[in-house]
């Protein structure tokens, strides 16, 4: 009787599967705003090839993508657009910032740079460098998925509300 009390057999694999299918299927939302977006448009030219890890489907569109990458500083008259766009993503969404200026603000200790889109956005990767290489952010992605793996598919407090937490 014990097998059919909490999380039960067929949930379970249900969970797996749908985890296995969204985590081999990202669309990303390429949000460059300086030199790192340069760095991102290599990692999805032939050369590194983003599509090898199911990502081929960049959008343009917040409300047709699930992974955000940010890569390029963002000023503070920016943050707000950022945030909207992120509000716009369907859930379940991450995010990566991509470089010093995306992680911290980087070199840019000024008046008018954000220091971290953190400030305005939750982060679930954060990729090092400036400009960081390519093969940073393909590790990211491969974080992400990680992440996805071992996540409830209706992630934060709609899977606490399925689970009676
Ligand atoms: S981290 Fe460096 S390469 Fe990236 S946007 Fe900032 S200054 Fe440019």
């Amino acid at each position: 009787m014990e097998a059919y009390t909490g999380s039960g057999w067929l949930l379970t694999k249900l969970e797996q599967l749908v985890n296995w299918g969204r985590k081999r299927s990202p669309w990303p939302l390429p949000y460059g705003t300086a030199c790192c977006g340069i760095e991102l448009m290599c990692a999805l030219a032939s050369g590194y090839d983003m599509a090898r890890f199911g990502a081929e489907r960049p959008s343009f569109s917040p409300r047709q993508a699930d992974v955000l990458i940010e890569a390029g500083t963002i000023t503070k008259k920016m943050a707000p657009i950022l945030r909207r766009i992120y509000d716009q993503m369907a859930e379940p969404k991450w995010v990566i910032a991509m470089g010093a200026c995306a992680c911290s603000g980087g070199v840019f200790r000024t008046y008018s740079t954000l220091q971290g889109i953190d400030l305005v956005i939750p982060v679930d990767v954060y990729v090092p460098g400036c400009p960081p290489r390519p093969e940073g952010l393909l590790y990211a992605l491969l974080k992400i998925m990680d992440k996805i793996d071992t996540e409830h598919p209706l992630r934060g407090e709609i899977a606490g509300l399925v689970e009676g937490k």
